[in-house]
């Protein structure tokens, strides 16, 4: 088997899973429970939001403990946002980068119905945030900005820093980044001090699933997500998974650890495999300049999904430009922000590595790209 579906999910790593086991079994108490089982529990939790915290360059009570990405991205636009306008009521407009993830696009419909006016900013042809259109777009009324750090279908890498200069002296407006995609090669982009949320998502780095977080700066207010038992500051009731986190905390730290030397190892993995399609003739979305760790490309006319089963006929596991379109059949969003036509995003995959991708997955990948381009006769 070899898989190149890692921004779909990735496989838990062993040590992270031992570690999940280890926690479930011997820390099963309920961190809120006062007996001393409970305050070993608690004492668990602390520290992996503390280790978090060192990793993310933030304080510990900034480190909120989700289920998923998605969770977070609707944690920002639900109550946090609520939380803002209540602190500028004059201000309702939201700008939301053209490349989003479904978990934040989707969530359009209702701020419109909740009052907030939401701007989309443009991306260029190779998926980056349009900085020119950013600065037209910010104005007296803007508060809140969402943009991501990677773009989960063609990887383009976004220019965070630009976008911070961006919001010099604009403290009014509040900055949330998607980080879901950037653990593997792009972790420090998430370390800017100007940025005031960060959503991540522990099974994209060879974690458990199950598990997200949400960083929110002190400055930034917020409304609970949900209501109940007061976990998480009174913001994110519900027993904390423990297991996960903790494994979560492991996973985060060696994924740190590990992306400075993998990111060499799969650029000239992601070299390798841009050279194979191309000399196929396939039309590649992913540039040199992109996250090491994502390739997008398509050979039109035949359809994504007859590509995606192609190669898993020669169990080469890949997908369409991301796990949520895959089945739905749904449109290649940033594919079409980009402004390739439908008729040829149609026809577009996703390969995506991880640290755990290996040379001989990435040979026997470039065989199998010139057994299917030669299937489909190019
Ligand atoms: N944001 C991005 C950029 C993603 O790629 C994903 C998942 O693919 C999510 C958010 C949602 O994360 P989760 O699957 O943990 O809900």
């Amino acid at each position: 088997m070899y898989y190149f579906d890692n921004s779909a999910t990735t496989q838990p790593n062993e040590e992270v899973l031992a570690t999940f086991s280890k926690v479930a079994m011997t820390y099963f108490a309920n961190p809120s429970s006062a007996h001393q089982l409970g305050d070993s529990a608690r004492r668990l939790l602390d520290q992996a939001r503390q280790q978090i915290s060192q990793l993310l360059r933030c304080e510990s009570h900034e480190v909120y403990f989700t289920s998923c990405g998605t969770e977070s991205n609707n944690w920002v636009f639900q109550g946090v946002l609520d939380a803002l306008s209540q602190r500028h009521p004059d201000r309702h407009q939201i700008i939301i980068s053209a490349i989003e993830h479904p978990s934040i696009m989707n969530q359009i419909p209702q701020l419109e119905k909740r009052g907030y006016i939401v701007e989309i900013c443009p991306v260029n042809e190779q998926g980056i945030l349009d900085l020119e259109a950013l600065q037209q777009l910010i104005g007296e009324k803007t508060v809140l900005l969402s943009t991501m750090a990677v773009n989960n279908e063609v990887g383009s890498i976004q220019p965070l820093a630009e976008i911070a200069a961006c919001l010099t002296n604009l403290t009014h407006i509040t900055w949330h980044v998607d980080g879901v995609q950037s653990v593997t090669t792009q972790f420090d982009l998430l370390l800017h001090p100007r940025i005031d949320l960060i959503s991540l998502s522990s099974h994209k780095f060879h974690a458990t699933r199950g598990t997200g977080l949400l960083i929110k700066k002190e400055r930034i207010p917020a409304f609970p997500l949900l209501w109940g038992g007061g976990q998480e500051e009174a913001l994110r009731s519900g027993t904390e998974n423990l297991a996960g986190i903790v494994a979560m905390a492991k996973a985060l730290r060696m994924s740190v650890e590990q992306h400075v030397q993998a990111k060499p190892q799969l650029a000239t993995y992601k070299q390798q495999i841009i050279a194979t399609l191309i000399e196929k003739h396939w039309q590649v979305f992913s540039s040199e300049h992109d996250s090491e760790h994502i390739i997008c490309a398509a050979l039109p006319p035949i359809p994504g999904e007859v590509l995606v089963h192609a190669f898993e006929a020669h169990a080469v596991y890949i997908s369409t430009t991301s796990a949520c379109a895959s089945r739905k059949h749904q449109t290649h969003a940033t594919l079409h922000a980009m402004g390739i036509p439908a008729n040829v995003s149609n026809s577009a995959i996703r390969i995506s590595m991880s640290h755990a991708t290996t040379k001989n997955d990435v040979a026997q990948l470039c065989k199998v790209i010139e057994s299917v381009s030669q299937q489909f006769n190019k």
